[in-house]
């Protein structure tokens, strides 16, 4: 008897993730199309969106962001990676960065929309916190030069709790509170999710879909081919835990963000 329940309760859950995966083209063109809309105060289209993906090393795109820039690029929307550092924690810097342009080019995103920082004063390093004022102004230069509308990075906890991560976070959070990025740009952070519901894959999907969400992006087999084939370009960064991190985290299949939200035009600092 309880066997036969088990059996019930397993094949509703996954019956339940079938339903949310088939209608989830269509919650996610709503989604998009309702951030868009309350950003610019007018309807916009889903391929309008200019969307700039911020990370902290070459890697970080296809381990935490995967899902949501194949999602965007399938709905013809622009993709556009900004890295803040080229990885040179074990002096590989040259190679992650290939490595990073390789991962681009598989998932979708062209080369002359990726750009890489290399600044002394933002080593790649857990244990550095990079300064909030250097980190705005490389995102405000980058966000003048070609007016996004959608600005996508971690949160405060950065998912891997990773220092550089969480910098980024700040920096843009500094931005949106002190009203230095336009209003009809949408700044969204991308949800730590907690130990276990990290390395349960696909199984992570009914959480996603019921906990409270601005956006929630997920991708097909067919896209988590993709996804793990980027990832396959990092050659420098494939230890056998990596291969786990492929294997099982929902990020590689699953993203949700919050909105970070604008703080007041005029605000001043005296
Ligand atoms: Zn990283």
């Amino acid at each position: 008897m309880s066997v036969f329940l088990i059996a019930c309760i397993v094949l509703s859950y996954l019956f339940w993730i079938k339903c949310i995966y088939r209608h989830h083209p269509k919650t996610l063109k709503k989604s998009l199309k309702h951030l868009m809309t309350v950003g610019a105060g007018s309807e916009t289209a889903v391929s309008d969106v200019r969307a700039l993906i911020v990370t902290a090393h070459p890697d970080d795109e296809c381990m935490f962001f995967a899902p949501t820039i194949i999602r965007l690029l399938q709905l013809k929307a622009s993709v556009h990676l900004l890295c803040l550092s080229e990885g040179n924690y074990y002096n590989q810097g040259a190679q992650r960065k290939q490595e990073l342009c390789d991962s681009c080019a598989v998932l979708g995103i062209p080369a002359s929309q990726i750009t890489i920082v290399q600044h002394k004063d933002l080593p790649d390093d857990p244990k550095a916190k990079w300064s909030i004022a250097l980190v705005s102004s490389v995102i405000m230069k980058h966000l003048r030069t070609h007016s996004f509308n959608m600005v996508l990075t971690f949160d405060g906890k950065g998912v891997s709790g990773h220092a550089n991560h969480i910098s980024i976070y700040n920096a843009v959070s500094h931005l949106a509170f002190t009203g230095q990025v336009p209003q009809d740009c949408c700044l969204l952070s991308l949800v730590t999710v907690d130990l276990f519901r990290k390395y349960i894959f696909f199984l992570d999907l009914p959480l996603s879909w019921l906990l409270t969400s601005s956006l929630c992006c997920t991708i097909s087999c067919q896209g988590y081919m993709q996804a793990k084939a980027a990832m396959l370009c990092h050659r420098s960064q494939l230890l056998w835990f990596r291969y786990l991190y492929v294997t099982f985290s929902r990020y590689m299949f699953t993203n949700t963000f919050r909105i970070i939200p604008h703080g007041p035009k005029d605000f001043k600092i005296y």
